[in-house]
């Protein structure tokens, strides 16, 4: 550490203390701004949801990525009750830390695996009680909170009609945590689910989760299947399966959301596209409609999610267009005046700063904060 001198707006000096562990973004004020900031992947928890999820873990019968992860997420150290108390607020010191971090908005979603681990009834009841809850806070901070549904994919009907009950109380979209007990959205038995989105234009927000059992074990070394590198591997793999699947061909007015940048696909999307061409040629790939990439820049947005790099910032902007980016802080797991303050002071102007965190989530989840009434 040591200390600054920097020039303010008003031409005065300030002392701030430089901590040099960080890069330069993080050490600066919030700056003065024109627009609105929407944070899409923000988690929470349920009592029902966490109780269950230590019983699972202590049942030994965890899907052993789960095991590990919930372990830690879960647990009962002293971090996990800090992040526990955070997950389960859904209301004034939530919307204090928001504030605390310069976010005005935030669209909430049950936290990863959230109930796609559990037995088919039980994950039913708790999704269908998170979303209540999730509802009930909405309703008393509508203009600081927004939805996300939570559904168990392994009951594909009450699912799909959870989707419909979701849409109607008012909820924006669904999450689904990439895989359900090792099965991707690309199988049949996931028809009634995204017909459901697509019919009643509910986006499906993909969010990362550790990968399934079938090949997690390489990954559960090193805390590989956390998010350091597992979580990313096993989101792509979901977005690919629906996309190599012809599944976009079935549904080409389906919406889904992709965390952390686009979890690394729009770095490869030339060479998938490339590579693709190559596979069909030689038989080891179905013919599709649309080539990959094309899907991906038709049916996909992605959000900032935790990464707070401006290299892969630019590169997405360049791939895909401003206008299918958008923030996320995901709290509580990450800082989330880091998020705001990575974006401030990327090298975006003010036009892009105010896509990214405004406009492009506000049209795309229908939240127009001067229209809701209190
Ligand atoms: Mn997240």
């Amino acid at each position: 550490m040591n200390i600054k001198r920097i020039k303010n707006l008003f031409n005065i000096y300030t002392e701030v203390i430089v901590d040099k562990t960080k890069p330069t973004w993080a050490q600066s004020p919030t700056p003065k701004r024109g627009y609105r900031r929407i944070a899409t992947e923000e988690a929470f928890a349920t009592q029902a949801l966490i109780a269950e999820s230590k019983r699972l873990i202590a049942s030994g019968n965890a899907e052993p990525g789960f095991a590990k992860m919930g372990g830690f997420v879960f647990g009962n150290g002293l971090p996990p009750k800090v992040l526990d108390s955070k997950l389960l607020d859904l209301g004034d010191s939530r919307i204090h830390q928001m504030d605390a971090d310069g976010i005005d908005y935030a669209l909430l979603s049950l936290t990863s695996p959230g109930v796609q681990v559990f037995e088919a009834s039980k994950a039913t009841g708790i999704a269908m009680e998170a979303n209540d809850m999730l509802m009930e806070a909405v309703r008393k901070y509508p203009l600081r909170f927004g939805g996300l549904a939570a559904i168990a994919p392994q009951a594909p009907n009450e699912a799909a009609k959870e989707i419909a009950r979701a849409k109607k109380m008012g909820l924006k979209g669904i999450i689904i945590n990439s895989h359900t007990h090792g099965e991707y959205l690309d199988l049949p038995k996931f028809t009634p689910i995204l017909e459901a989105a697509q019919d009643l234009n509910m986006p499906i927000y993909l969010h990362p989760r550790e990968p399934a059992a079938s090949w997690v074990a390489p990954y559960l070394d090193y805390g590989l299947y956390f998010a350091t590198w597992g979580f990313a591997a096993e989101a792509a793999l979901h977005a690919m399966r629906l996309i190599m699947s012809g599944t976009l061909d079935r549904f080409p007015k389906l919406h889904i959301v992709l965390g952390h940048m686009g979890e690394g696909i729009p770095f490869w999307l030339a060479r998938i596209d490339n590579r693709y061409k190559g596979q069909v040629v030689v038989g080891a790939s179905s013919v599709l409609e649309l080539l990959p990439s094309e899907y991906f820049r038709r049916n996909f947005v992605i959000t900032t999610s935790g990464v707070m790099d401006h290299a892969p910032l630019r590169l997405a902007i360049d791939v895909l267009g401003i206008e299918r980016i958008q923030f996320a802080a995901d709290y509580p797991y990450e800082n989330a005046g880091d998020g705001v303050r990575s974006l401030e002071n990327s090298d975006l102007n003010e036009a892009e700063r105010m896509s990214i965190f405004e406009t492009n989530a506000s049209k795309y989840w229908g939240i127009n904060l001067d229209a809701i009434s209190i």
